[in-house]
């Protein structure tokens, strides 16, 4: 008796693409989110190179409206950021360069 079971993979739901059917050639009129136009799934905390951008001098987190993030992103975002933040790959404020020195008396 050969029991020979396979599995071709799980059965699981498909993904469709946000969007919808049909291919529509728009540029973007609105400013959309950098993520979503690279097709990034997971924003990774060691692409820093990437995510700094979206920090802004005073080493704060940009907010959505100016970066134009999607909600989605700009969780993962702030979650990466706030990781790389934790690894010493971005600065946590910028206070740090000026709490030293001339503030003697
Ligand atoms: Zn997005």
């Amino acid at each position: 008796m050969n029991r020979a079971q396979e599995r071709r993979g799980p059965p699981g739901p498909r993904r469709r693409d946000a969007g919808g059917p049909g291919g529509r050639r728009f540029y973007n009129r609105r400013k959309v989110c950098a993520f979503c136009v690279d097709k990034i799934k997971d924003i990774d905390y060691k692409d820093f190179n990437r995510i700094q951008r979206f920090m802004s001098e005073r080493a704060r987190i940009a907010p959505r409206r100016r970066s134009g993030t999607c909600t989605k992103h700009q969780r993962m975002l702030s979650l990466a950021l706030k990781r790389a933040r934790h690894l010493a790959l971005l600065p946590f404020a910028a206070e740090h360069v000026l709490s030293m020195g001339l503030a003697s008396r």
